[in-house]
């Protein structure tokens, strides 16, 4: 069955997404342009699907999930560490709008390379793309109101803590296994206060 926005849009709003601008940035997306030719079928289905090199698109409802814990809202400097394909820049550069700021931080040249003209494709001129690691994040352009990192690891990258604005929230899957935590630390002061929300599988950070 071939699925449409509106379907993924109502399974979203039933798993608990309630946010008007993280669901429209869903519906005005087009996912199938992150996706190779093969997967395009697939690109309306709440699932990742694999972009080659051994990565993954991240799956709709796992970067919804992470926009609205880390309230992702218009006029915010945005880090993404784990590009990947570009997508789930794309969600985040439309919902924080011309007033605000998205850059990612991807390791592998390829994806990075790719990313770049998927999102100058499709317009989105205002994302910058930077290729190497992302467990520095990317202190030019630091702090960032908000800090997505879409891959696993035990712990959080220290200096990615230092590049969070006051009041900032910076989400991350934090591995005790194989599973990880969703894990949301929010910076009060000196303080850097953390909280869980769920279990979810991602790929490692290197
Ligand atoms: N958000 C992406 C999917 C991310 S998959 C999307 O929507 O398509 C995780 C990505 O993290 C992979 O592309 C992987 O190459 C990248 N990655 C892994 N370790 C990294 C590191 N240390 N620095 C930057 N990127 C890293």
């Amino acid at each position: 069955m071939k699925m449409e926005p509106a379907q993924l849009i109502a399974e979203l709003s039933e798993m608990g997404i309630s946010r008007g601008p993280i669901l429209d940035a869903v519906r005005y997306v087009p996912r199938s342009a992150f996706v190779p030719k093969e997967q395009i079928k697939h690109a309306w289905e709440n699932r990742p699907l694999p972009i080659g090199s051994g990565q993954t698109i991240s799956q709709p409802y796992t970067v919804a999930r992470m926009l609205e814990l880390a309230s992702v809202s218009s006029g915010e400097r945005v880090l993404e560490v784990g590009g990947g394909s570009g997508y789930a820049a794309a969600l985040i550069a439309y919902v924080v709008g011309d007033l605000g700021s998205v850059t990612i931080v991807e390791i592998l040249p390829d994806l990075a390379a790719r990313a770049r003209e998927t999102l100058r494709r499709i317009g989105l001129k205002s994302v910058m793309v930077v290729e190497g690691d992302g467990r520095k994040g990317h202190p030019p352009r630091s702090p960032y109101d908000a800090i997505i990192v879409s891959a696993q690891a035990r712990q959080i990258p220290p200096e990615l803590l230092e590049q969070l604005a006051e009041g900032g929230s910076l989400v991350m899957p934090v591995a005790e296994n194989d599973v990880a935590s969703l894990t949301r630390v929010v910076r009060r002061g000196e303080r850097f206060v953390t909280t869980r929300h769920g279990a979810y599988a991602f790929v490692p950070l290197v």
